[in-house]
């Protein structure tokens, strides 16, 4: 067991998650995946326990709380497609909201009072004011960003009435892959930018789709603020410690505080891989705000966050190892 105690990390086995994992093993800790593998992979808990579990079921929870006895909960599990959550709500606000109480009353029956969640920009929906600080007004446009706010609600009002201490982090686009190469991004199906257009440049894909090139942008397309995930690995694990020091509980956005359009992306793509990305113009998508640009400034003053890898080409870079050490496994398992 790491010197600074054991962690429960529901979504362990997860993007973000599991990147939290190996920063989280690398100060001291034991990260404690609790995963139910819908969404996550057995092979990305390399830091610690996997206990495959729902966060909706309360009997699992407390059984795997009794057996490694957390000092923390860092609560990644959730569904993050906005485009289903649009389409079908009930599920996410089953999953992210109900799965999310039930996981905050095991932690108030089990004596453990410090959170940490995943939250995101989506709940800020279309900001009055960039860049977005944490006094923007929190105005949801899909049933996704509703649910990570009402979370957020819920550890507010669990945090006074408790005395958890908690911190939610607002991440605004996370990208990249761990840069020893040992985790990356795996979502099926993938959605995401970044990949996506990885998956073009390499031929796993035809090509990448442009949604919207007139916004009222420089160059007509999206801008968003990347922020590398082993960036947001690292705030957790100064999230875990502000809270261990008794620190105030509080929501703090993460980005880089730089926004690059989608063409950025593309052409940022296309030198590091030294490939062509085939590219089709496509209309826009419901519910993307032209421009998300984080001002991240709280999270440097208050807990010490300062992001690494924040150049673009260096974030694409870890993706693309990642993308290419992802096509020798699957022509592997192929011939297998
Ligand atoms: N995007 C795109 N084509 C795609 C996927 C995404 O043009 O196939 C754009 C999307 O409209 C947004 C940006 O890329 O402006 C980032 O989208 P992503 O889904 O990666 O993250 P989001 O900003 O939705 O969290």
């Amino acid at each position: 067991m790491g010197d600074m105690g054991t962690v429960l990390v529901t979504g362990g086995a997860g993007y973000i998650g599991s990147h939290t994992c190996k920063a989280l093993s690398a100060a001291g800790y034991t990260p404690v995946t609790y995963d139910n593998l819908i969404f996550g992979h057995s092979e990305a808990a390399q830091w610690g326990p996997l206990e495959i579990g729902d966060i909706a079921d309360r009997q699992r929870l407390d059984e795997v709380i009794s057996q490694h006895q957390p000092t923390a909960i860092l609560h990644f599990a959730a569904f993050a497609y906005v485009g289903e959550s649009v389409a079908d709500p009930g599920k996410y606000y089953r999953n992210n909201v109900a799965g999310s109480l039930n996981l905050l009353e095991a932690a108030r029956d089990n004596q453990i009072n410090r959170f940490v969640f995943s939250s995101t920009c989506a709940t800020y929906g279309i900001p009055q004011t960039l860049p977005i600080t944490e006094d923007e007004p929190q105005k949801p446009i899909n049933p996704y960003g509703h649910s990570k706010l009402m979370v957020e609600q819920m550890l507010a009002d669990f945090g006074t009435a408790h005395d958890i201490g908690w911190i939610a982090l607002r991440y605004f686009n996370a990208a990249g892959a761990d840069p020893d190469n040992q985790i990356g991004e795996d979502h099926d199906p993938e959605t995401h930018l970044i990949p996506l257009v990885l998956d073009a440049a390499s031929g796993r894909r035809d090509s990448i789709t442009v949604f919207g090139s007139d916004y009222d942008t420089p160059d007509g397309t999206c801008i968003r603020d990347y922020i590398h995930v082993s960036d947001l690995a690292e705030a957790h694990v100064l999230a875990l410690q502000h809270l261990e020091a008794g620190s105030e509980s509080g929501a703090y956005n993460l980005g880089n505080g730089t926004g690059y359009s989608v063409r950025d992306v593309i052409s940022v793509a296309e030198k590091v891989t030294g490939l062509k990305v085939p590219v089709i113009e496509g209309g826009r998508r419901p519910g993307d705000p032209a421009r998300l640009i984080s001002d991240a400034s709280q999270a440097h003053d208050m807990l010490g966050w300062q992001p690494k890898i924040c150049d673009l080409e260096e974030i694409v870079g870890t993706a693309w190892a990642w993308h290419q050490r992802q096509s020798a496994t699957n022509k592997e398992s192929a011939i297998v």
